[in-house]
């Protein structure tokens, strides 16, 4: 008894229903009337697209114009041009007040020498001789050197070994015209890159598929993976690439995603400073171009998730990048040092595809030299830049750079074959106990914690009883150099083969517990200098202006104005 149902008639019959009720609707339009309506609708539609899907989030661009309308208020305007602050309940003009007078007080003082020197203006005349410079050379170098080769400043400086430098020096002399640019000309320049690329890839099991390049630093090693996973996605016909990153990871990415014009979405991290990988999992989508860990992130020196995220890289068939910038010369020769790591990290992981590891970091190169290394090529080729039609020549460039100093990758290969594999477990030894030593001295100091579980050389220590800028400000009166880290307030120690000299991570040690209880006798003091910059800066709701206050220090870095700039002269 099955009744069969006309579905052709049905379906045809609403369509002459829809038809009739449209053109109904429509008596009485004039065609033109249509047809413009029609493309405005259009128009419309496409501008509404364009603006609710950019790279930067909607939150975010609105968030912006909010403040720079209410900057723009006559109103808010007279009040910062009054001398005495605004009153309490105008907080947001205050902290900007505030902020503007940081920003003069720094322009005014920042790099001013001292009355006694002067800035080079313009070339001297007639060529100073070779003591000459010399002689004028020292006076640079020293400048600031107290600063660092006592061991008081975290990570910047990571051997500072003079035997070392030494053999650097030589090998830099006899490659200083060289350039790999050129590998016809210089091919043993090309003979040592191509090792240099080789040894790391070894080191993180790359297995013979796996390859990479050179770069600047580590900065530029992750511009290139992002450029290489961009341009990856576009070919896949992803139009508006994006990277999920890890709020811990570092801001090269905010640089890339900035400068390739790729969207970055920040995954929070887990109480444990570790990347949150259910979040991770939420915010893949179809326009997810790469994933990011870090081993380990710079600013509490934990390891990522990697074997888990890995799994979701694998699972969506999306690349991820490892990030050791910072450590990656360490975790390599940890189990060999005695202290083997709980996860694997490196091509190991199935998944992994690409790894940035810094040769001028714990690598103890020479500043100016890196690696990223990917899986296979595949993955590299996307890195590289060829324009075919240049006048100049078929132009194929392998990163960012164009010329590249041919010294600097002799002298890091130097550095790698001198020290060999002994000569990095030594040091790796070195500073990982001497990184625990401090771990565990400061989990006993009361009233301070340490964020997460540091694994390698870095480590990051809080307060919840008392502004932790505040013993930033005393450990520099007593001569260290502390990262400053923000959301949470915290600082940062990177712990180099200079606190492995006999004495410093004790002093170290020593202070800090000196300067806790020295802070502890006064606990709801307010903090006062740099600490209080730092502090205001982070509650400012308007970012902006922190940016144009970061701006305003960028600009002092090339100042040559001193405190009596109108009797400029040279020399
Ligand atoms: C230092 C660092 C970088 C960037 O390296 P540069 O050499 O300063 O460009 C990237 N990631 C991490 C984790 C780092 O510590």
């Amino acid at each position: 008894m099955d009744a069969i149902i006309p579905y052709k008639e049905i379906f045809l019959k609403y369509l002459n229903e829809t038809r009739n009720a449209v053109n109904g609707k429509c008596a009485g339009i004039e065609p033109w009337q249509l047809i413009t309506s029609t493309v405005a609708a259009t128009l419309l539609g496409v501008w509404l697209y364009m603006f609710l899907f950019q790279p930067e989030s909607l939150t975010l661009r609105s968030k912006k114009w909010f403040f720079r309308v209410v900057r723009k208020l006559p109103i808010i305007g007279a009040l910062l041009q009054l001398h005495h602050p605004p009153p309490q309940w105008l907080w947001l003009v205050r902290i900007q007040k505030q902020m503007k007078k940081t920003l003069d007080d720094m322009t005014a003082n920042l790099f001013f020498l001292q009355e006694t020197k002067s800035y080079i203006k313009t070339l001297p005349a007639k060529g100073w001789s070779q003591p000459e410079v010399l002689k004028k050379m020292k006076e640079y170098s020293s400048m600031g050197k107290e600063n660092w080769e006592g061991g008081r400043v975290s990570g910047t400086v990571y051997s500072g070994d003079w035997k070392l430098s030494d053999l650097i020096v030589k090998v830099f002399e006899e490659f200083v015209w060289s350039n790999p640019l050129h590998p016809d000309v210089f091919p043993g320049l090309r003979k040592m890159e191509a090792e240099i690329v080789r040894m790391a890839c070894t080191l993180f099991h790359g297995g013979p598929k796996s390859c990479g390049t050179m770069t600047s630093g580590g900065t530029e090693s992750i511009l290139m993976a992002c450029k290489a996973y961009r341009d990856l996605a576009y070919k896949k016909g992803i139009k508006n690439p994006e990277m999920l990153v890890p709020k811990s990871a570092h801001a090269a990415f905010d640089k890339a995603a900035h400068y390739f014009g790729m969207k970055i979405v920040h995954i929070p991290v887990t109480k444990m400073m570790q990347v949150d990988v259910k979040a991770m999992k939420r915010a893949i989508s179809k326009n997810t171009a790469m994933l990011v860990c870090s081993a380990p992130q710079f600013p509490h020196g934990c390891i990522d998730p990697i074997e888990e995220v890995a799994e979701l890289a694998v699972k969506y068939k999306i690349p991820l990048h490892v990030d050791a910038c910072l450590g990656g010369f360490l975790i390599v020769f940890m189990e060999k040092a005695g202290f083997p790591l709980q996860h694997l990290f490196d091509f190991r992981v199935n998944g992994v595809t690409s790894i940035s590891a810094d040769t001028h970091k714990y690598g103890y190169a020479p500043k100016g030299s890196s690696l990223i290394m990917y899986r296979n090529e595949e993955y590299r080729k996307w890195q590289f830049f060829v324009a075919p039609d240049w006048q100049g020549g078929i132009y194929a460039s392998p990163t960012m750079a164009g010329s590249r100093p041919g010294g600097l990758i002799a002298g890091c290969w130097a550095t790698m074959v001198h020290l060999g594999e002994d000569g990095y477990v030594e040091a790796t030894r070195k500073i990982i106990s001497t990184a625990r030593f401090v771990e565990s001295e400061l989990r006993k100091i009361d009233n301070i914690f340490i964020l997460g579980k540091p694994e390698v050389s870095a480590l990051a220590f809080g307060s919840d009883k008392f502004d932790i800028y505040r013993l930033s400000n005393l450990l520099i009166s007593r001569g260290w150099n502390l990262n400053i880290l923000q959301f949470p307030r915290s600082i940062h120690f990177s712990i180099t083969q200079l606190q492995t000299k006999p004495g410093v991570a004790e002093l170290l040690v020593k202070d800090i517990k000196e300067c806790v209880h020295e802070i502890m006798t006064l606990p709801q003091e307010k903090t006062t200098g740099l600490g209080a910059i730092y502090g205001m800066a982070q509650m400012v709701p308007d970012r902006s202006i922190v940016s144009e206050i970061a701006d305003g220090y960028l600009g002092c870095l090339y100042s040559t104005d001193t405190p009596h700039s109108a009797e400029a002269h040279t020399n």
